[in-house]
Parts: structure tokens; sequence; C-alpha cells
């Protein structure tokens, strides 16, 4: 399997304990706008029984010039030694990997159901359609606990306020500590929510992204809207 040698290039706190890391692009790295890669930290500073490589979801459009990789900071030896990491430190990823990818055919809108630090490979997706001018509909479900958790939430409003074809409906879900000055959704995604904000819940293709019980809720609530698996796309975040 080939194996790439990614240089940070800079990190960047996106949201309450989350951070990008975003690296220069190796020579023949190339991805596809949802794909992910494993990333590897050969000499740790700390070791636990996790051990030294995760999955990531590519956070960056392959037009970007760097690989942006986002994640919630954590407890794990990995986890603490990236945090402790600086521009220059030296990684090796293996990749890219998966299929969660944006259908081709673009007459059929798509609706993105995200849940928290899952948003990592949508925000790839809308960077790309943006950058090729793919202007298929799209509609975004951000659903987090509250402002503060929520990764890139102001740089996709501004995308959306840019882009017809971007409908952007974040939602926060802890009514009890959502920030007072929050205006939009509040509480989870349902039924309800999607027949909302979209023309017509049976026509998107669906894509998933999120900590498995969430993906699980997702499958099961479109199911029981009578959505067959053919109009739906999943990728579990597994590990939190
Ligand atoms: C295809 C794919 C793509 C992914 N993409 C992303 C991505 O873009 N961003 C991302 O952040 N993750 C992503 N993940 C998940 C990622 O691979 C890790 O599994 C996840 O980040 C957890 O990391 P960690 O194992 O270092 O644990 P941590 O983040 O350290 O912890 C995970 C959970 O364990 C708990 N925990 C940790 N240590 C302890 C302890 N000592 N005692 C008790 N509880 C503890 C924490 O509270 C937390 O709930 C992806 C996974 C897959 C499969």
């Amino acid at each position: 399997m080939a194996e790439y040698k990614l240089i940070l290039k800079e990190k960047e706190k996106v949201a309450r304990e989350t951070v990008s890391f975003r690296f220069e692009k190796p020579k023949g790295f190339d991805y596809l706008p949802g794909q992910f890669l494993t990333l590897i930290y050969e000499n740790m500073p700390f070791t636990d029984k996790k051990g030294n490589r995760r999955s990531m979801s590519i956070a960056s459009s392959p037009t970007e010039p760097l690989i942006h990789i986002t994640m919630r900071i954590g407890s794990s030896a990995f986890k603490r030694s990236l945090e402790q990491s600086k521009p220059g430190d030296q990684f090796t990823a293996t990749g890219p990997f998966g299929k969660f990818c944006m259908p081709e055919d673009v007459s059929v809108p798509l609706v993105f159901l995200a849940g928290g630090i899952g948003i990592t490979p949508f925000r790839g997706m809308l960077k790309y359609s943006i950058d090729k001018k793919i202007h298929r509909d799209i509609s975004l479900i951000y659903c987090n606990s509250c402002i503060k958790d929520a990764a890139y939430l102001d740089e996709i409003q501004k995308w959306a306020n840019d882009y017809d074809f971007i409908n952007y409906i974040p939602t926060m879900t802890d009514k009890d500590c959502v920030e007072p000055e929050w205006t939009g959704c509040i509480g989870l995604i349902t039924p309800e929510l999607l027949r909302d904000n979209l023309p017509d819940i049976m026509k998107p293709n669906y894509l998933i992204v999120g900590p498995p019980g969430m993906v699980e809720a997702m499958v099961n609530m479109l199911h029981e809207q009578k959505i067959t698996d053919d109009k739906i796309l999943i990728e579990k975040f597994t590990g939190y």
C-alpha cells in the first residue's frame, strides 16, 4: 500500500476541543471529496494501547492546496501527541480510502446529515462543488449540541449566503445550553425538520456522517419515511 509523507503546515482551533491540521499535499496523493486517509504518527511523544494510527476523513477539497484533517481533541496518546505537534512535523498517510463520495448524477438533489465532527467530509464536498462550479441542489442539516461545538459553522454559512444551491440548516440539540444569540433550529434531526426544509423528502440522495449511534438513528428515521437504502450512503465515525 502506498505511503505518503505528510508535513504539517498549520493548525487552527475551529470549535471547542476541535482542531484542524493542515498538511502539505504530497505528490501523487489524489483523492475524491469525502474520502478518508489513515494518519500515522511514527514517533509519538505519548503512547498507549490504542496505537499510533487513526482513520480521518479529509475535510479539504482536492481543489485546495493543503490537506485538512479536523478532529475532536481527546485523551488518547495519539490525540495528545497531535495536540503538541508543530508546523514542520512529519506524519505518514495511507489512502485515500472509501466510497463515501457524491453520486455522479447531478440532477438528483443531495441531503447531507452531519452529526458533530461528522461535518468533515461534507466540508470537502461543498468546497469542491463551489470550486468546480457544480451547482447541484445540496441541503446540509448540521446537528451539534451548541454553537461552541460546531466546526465550520460560519464558513459554511458564508458559502450558503454566497451560493443559492446550498440550503443550510444548522440545528443545536442541547436546548438548555444553546447560546442566547442562536436564532436557528433547536432540536434533533426529525422527519418534521426534513419536511419543513426540503421540497420533497423522497427525491434526494441522503449522505449521513457521525458517530455510529447517530448514523443508525438517521437511517432508521429515513426507513420509517419509506426512503430506501439505494438513496442512503453512510460513513460511521467509529471510536467516539
Ligand atoms: C472513516 C472514518 C473517518 C473518520 N473521520 C474522523 C474525522 O474527520 N474527525 C475525527 O475527529 N474523527 C474521525 N474518525 C474517528 C477517529 O478515527 C477516532 O476513532 C476518533 O477520533 C477517536 O479517537 P481516539 O481513539 O484517539 O480517542 P479519543 O478521541 O481520545 O476518545 C474517544 C472517546 O473515548 C473516550 N475516552 C478516551 N480516553 C478515555 C479514557 N482513558 N477513559 C475513558 N474514556 C476515554 C472519550 O471521552 C471519547 O468519548 C473517523 C473514523 C472513521 C472510521
